[in-house]
């Protein structure tokens, strides 16, 4: 019998307990400790949920955009005077070290921050005298009700690429959090509603895809953002349209770099091994891919091996581990499959992370680090998304044949180049294919103040989460032409 947290859905103000026989384990990958039971809510929390939030809506868009931040204000300073527990709680359900916690927290807040500046930056924009005594003017008014499905491997950044924008332009909000990782919006969700919001402006519903579902299909929901594997990705953008719906949808990725003989190899070495090994390789923008071009190759491969080996694996509280366990059993298998898979079509095991044990988390979900040398170019490993800690070595002859490469490929999420020649870097950030693109460096997720620009199979939609382009999502543009009598003087 199950003595720790059960999980409640948050509505209208209140926690509620979900009636329901569905519930998931939410396991520490590291020490596969139960943490919480979440339950799997179906169409009647949900329901439950957009009607709270179509309620709130009327009030909540009457509220001054200058008195909704305040609420972001207070939200803010709650994060911050939480920040080392939330960070704690990441690492635990998600498996990433403290580190790269405390990382995606920081994101978060930048995001609150940014939205803040709603007064200013919802504001329209107006024309005198279109045609003699009349006027135009474009307002942004909110959606109504708007909802965020989460993946497992952000729980605390990726909600507020989305929910500040959307509540500080006055719409109410469903958080839909990942069941593998609930605790930590859980725990979000306390702090939003100790800001004082009223009751349906933001609402928490646990669950799965029969929650995604209902959101697809629920007729107030106006907007919904979606982050998470491509398939899935198509599956929410194409539903949403078909139910009406505005939706933005962030999916899967195979991230390559290039490495020329020109760069610096030290620093190339250092970036790529964090890029493809932090957070376990299971981040949008890990590099999956080096292309290394002519004499860079033997120098990158050493130099990138004895990374791979030294990386520490471990239990992400212990200060001393760079690198944490993937998220799940099942995921583990799929990784190992893959390694397998590659080696099948004439990869070399360059350094091999299967079989692994870590001392005193026996059951974890670990693996090392993993490089596959001389990767097949056409294999299926070469572009099939691992998301885990491998990254595949492929060797060609000049840029040309590795941005070809690159823009054959089906996703579109991030490329990076490492270089010290400005004309290759420019050649490289105009032709390749990819929304997100790094020079001489691993791209982390882009600052609040700019869109998450995926591309190709990498995104679904037209307007990104984060910065002008959410603003621009959870609001819908009215135009107004005005003339007014000039006699109106003489009526009184
Ligand atoms: P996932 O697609 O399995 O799950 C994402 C969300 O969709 C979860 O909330 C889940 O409950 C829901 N879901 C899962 N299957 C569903 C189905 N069949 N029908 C309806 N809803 C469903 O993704 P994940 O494993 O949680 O996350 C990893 C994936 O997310 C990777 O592919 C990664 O590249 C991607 N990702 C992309 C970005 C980006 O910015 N492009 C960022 C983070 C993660």
């Amino acid at each position: 019998m199950f003595s720790g947290q059960i999980l409640q859905n948050y509505v209208n103000g209140q926690w509620e307990r979900v009636i329901t026989q569905d519930y998931l384990p939410v396991v520490n990958p590291a020490t596969t400790e139960v943490l919480a039971q979440v339950p799997l809510s179906g169409a009647a929390e949900l329901h439950q949920a957009a009607t709270a939030a179509a309620t709130a809506f009327p009030g909540w868009r009457r509220v001054p955009a200058t008195e909704r931040v305040q609420y972001l204000f207070k939200l803010k300073f709650l994060l911050e005077e939480n920040f080392e527990d939330l960070a704690q709680t990441i690492t635990q359900e998600c498996g990433k070290t403290l580190v790269e916690s405390r990382g995606e927290l920081q994101r978060a807040i930048e995001n609150v921050e940014i939205a803040c500046g709603i007064p200013i930056l919802m504001q329209g924009y107006n024309s005198e005298d279109i045609a003699r005594g009349i006027d135009e003017i474009m307002i942004r008014q909110p959606v109504g009700v708007a909802a965020v499905i989460a993946p497992f491997n952000f729980p605390g950044m990726i909600p507020f690429w989305f929910l500040p924008y959307a509540i500080a332009c006055g719409n109410t909000y469903i958080i839909k959090p990942s069941e593998k990782v609930p605790l930590t919006m859980h725990k979000v969700m306390g702090l939003i509603a100790a800001t004082g919001l009223p009751p349906g402006v933001v609402n928490l519903v646990h669950g799965a895809k029969a929650v995604v579902d209902a959101i697809l299909e629920h007729p107030v929901i106006r907007a919904i953002s979606f982050v998470g594997s491509t398939p899935v990705a198509k599956y929410v953008y194409s539903q949403a349209a078909a139910h009406g719906k505005r939706a933005q949808c962030q999916g899967g990725a195979k991230n390559p770099v290039i490495i020329l003989p020109d760069a610096d190899m030290t620093m190339t070495t250092r970036i790529v091994a964090d890029s493809a090994f932090g957070c376990a390789g299971q981040r949008c923008l890990a590099a999956s891919v080096a292309m290394t071009i002519g004499a860079a190759k033997e120098e990158f491969r050493e130099a990138i091996a004895q990374a791979a080996t030294e990386r520490v694996v471990g239990y992400g509280l212990d200060p001393k581990v760079q690198m944490g366990p993937v998220i799940s059993p099942e995921s583990k298998n799929r990784i190992n499959d893959l390694i397998q898979q590659g080696l099948t079509e004439g990869a070399k095991p360059l350094v091999d992370g299967r079989n692994t044990q870590i001392s005193g988390y026996e059951q974890g979900y670990f693996l090392r680090p993993t490089i596959l040398d001389a990767v097949n170019p056409k294999g299926e490993i070469a572009k099939t998304e691992i998301f885990g800690p491998v990254l595949s070595l492929i060797h060609l002859n000049s840029i040309e044949e590795a941005i070809t490469l690159i823009n054959s490929g089906q996703y579109g999420n991030m490329a990076c180049l490492f270089t010290s020649s400005g004309a290759a870097a420019r050649k490289f950030r105009y032709e390749a294919e990819a929304g997100n693109i790094g020079i001489n460096i691993g791209v982390a997720a882009p600052m609040a103040f700019f869109p998450f620009s995926g591309w190709k199979e990498s995104f679904f939609g037209d307007l990104h989460g984060q910065g002008h382009q959410a603003i621009e999502f959870f609001t819908q543009t009215k135009v107004v032409v005005e003339r007014w009598p000039q006699n109106w003087s003489r009526q009184f």
